[in-house]
């Protein structure tokens, strides 16, 4: 029994010796190889190469950029290094020659502070005595700006890459929401405003339904985030409502303006590059269940690589956004689905429809025929002259449409006119341009809506 408890007791001592010496004694010790030295590493203050800021952020809010870092957490609460944020900088560079659709992240990585202007230098109290943040209001619409914040003597945080996008051209998603509400307050017998699911980071899924007909046709926007939608979508239901009443008591639209207003929101708020995917980096549009193991390589990219812009998900309908799209097809059973693509809140008058939907004659000559009406709605095109492209991949909307509901759905992509192309494609919307595809495609969804009612 005695020896036991000795052994017992032993086993202990090692346990704590063996623990002590893991963290402390043997590791130092080895690393200086140095078997007579056992000081503990300590803290040695950074020299002004260090970075004494971390966590940098820049965005846009509708008339400002915001930019804000916090302290290093090595100097945090450290009052005998806080000499390091007696003063902050904040550098700013226009980057006139960052292009949209070619450039992306690489673009501002090898960019130095040290040619930037020094904008604004001096004291700044920290909230929770950790966050720096400046308010840069002296900024042009359209412009990619790249920022850096930097204490007394560390090395600046950046650079930050930023664009001021116009709020008229890009809707923040409060003014999605807002519009919304005021179309429903201002029209309570026609509008119906719902919440359809919430998306990955959990954001309200908001739905419209306009009219008071049973047959319905649906309007999709921004499954793509740097593409096209609410801009558009609300405008035509705003007008519709305004100048149509009588056509939407026979036949109704119901609408998901924004589809990934997680990634789209980024985009507003001034990511510089094209965001295409949702917040999971899943391509929504290759994520529905219709073909979804068929691995397409459209753009270089394939579809089963998470890297990839076009990533399917891990397996079908894996995304909230989604199901919710799919959810909100199969109650309404709309006659026809348009969705919103191409590029900066622009989509023009390709039509592109499911490669699948070639299987099927009828098929073929139904989606044919709403495309006809569409563009001769739209008028400024023979509509004769005009093919729809059955080319929509595996996992795509309009595929899983032809598919699972046998209803004709295009994804709307480019202008016809190469000069309006060229303008949204480089993200270079301005109001003009779209004032013009706005009108365009209310004329265009009011002829289809005419169709079915006759
Ligand atoms: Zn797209």
């Amino acid at each position: 029994m005695a020896k036991s408890i000795k052994q017992l007791f032993n086993r202990r001592s090692f346990l704590g010796l063996a623990g002590l010496s893991t963290s402390s004694f043997v590791m130092p010790t080895f690393l200086n190889g140095n078997k007579g030295d056992i000081s503990l590493p300590v803290a040695q203050e950074p020299t002004p190469d260090y970075q004494t800021l971390r966590e940098g952020e820049a965005y846009f809010d509708t008339n400002k950029m915001v930019i804000s870092a916090y302290k290093s957490m090595r100097y945090y609460k450290k009052k005998e290094l806080s000499y390091h944020y007696d003063q902050i900088r904040i550098y700013r560079m226009e980057c006139p020659d960052f292009k949209f659709g070619i450039d992306y992240s690489e673009y501002f990585r090898t960019l130095d502070h040290k040619k930037a202007a020094l904008i604004f230098q001096g004291k700044m109290e920290p909230s929770l005595d950790n966050k720096f943040r400046y308010e840069d209001k002296a900024i042009k619409l359209g412009t990619v700006y790249c920022y850096w914040i930097g204490s007394a003597l560390g090395v600046p945080e950046g650079p930050l890459p930023v664009k001021a996008r116009d709020p008229e051209i890009w809707w923040p998603y409060e003014t999605v929401q807002k519009r919304a509400d005021e179309l429903q307050k201002k029209f309570p017998a026609l509008v119906q405003v719902n919440q359809i699911g919430v998306t990955t980071n959990k954001r309200p899924l908001v739905s419209l339904k306009v009219g008071q007909g049973k047959r319905c046709i649906a309007l999709v926007g921004a499954v793509h985030a740097g593409e096209a939608g609410p801009e558009i979508i609300l405008y035509v239901l705003e007008n519709l409502l305004e100048n149509h009443p009588d056509l939407l008591k026979k036949v109704s639209v119901v609408a998901i303006p924004s589809a990934n207003p997680d990634m789209r929101e980024r985009q507003v708020k001034g990511n510089p590059w094209y965001l295409r995917r949702n917040a999971n980096l899943v391509d929504i549009n290759r994520n529905f269940p219709a073909n979804w193991g068929d691995v397409e390589t459209t753009y270089g990219y394939s579809t089963d690589d998470p890297q990839s812009n076009t990533y399917r998900g891990a397996f079908a309908e894996s995304e909230n956004e989604t199901v919710a799209i799919m959810q909100f097809m199969k109650s309404h059973k709309p006659e026809v689905i348009f969705s919103y693509h191409c590029l900066a809140s622009i989509a023009g008058q390709t039509l592109a429809a499911s490669k699948d939907g070639l299987q099927s004659k009828s098929f073929v000559d139904r989606s044919n025929a709403y495309a006809n009406t569409l563009w001769q709605g739209m008028a400024n095109r023979d509509a004769a002259q005009e093919k729809v492209l059955y080319l929509c991949t595996a996992g795509s909307m309009p595929t899983w449409s032809y598919k699972e509901l046998n209803t004709p759905a295009f994804d709307i992509e480019a202008p016809f006119e190469a000069a309006d192309l060229a303008q949204c494609k480089t993200d270079q919307t301005d109001r003009a341009l779209l004032k013009k595809y706005q009108e365009m495609h209310l004329r265009g969804i009011t002829a289809v809506l005419k169709s079915i009612t006759f």
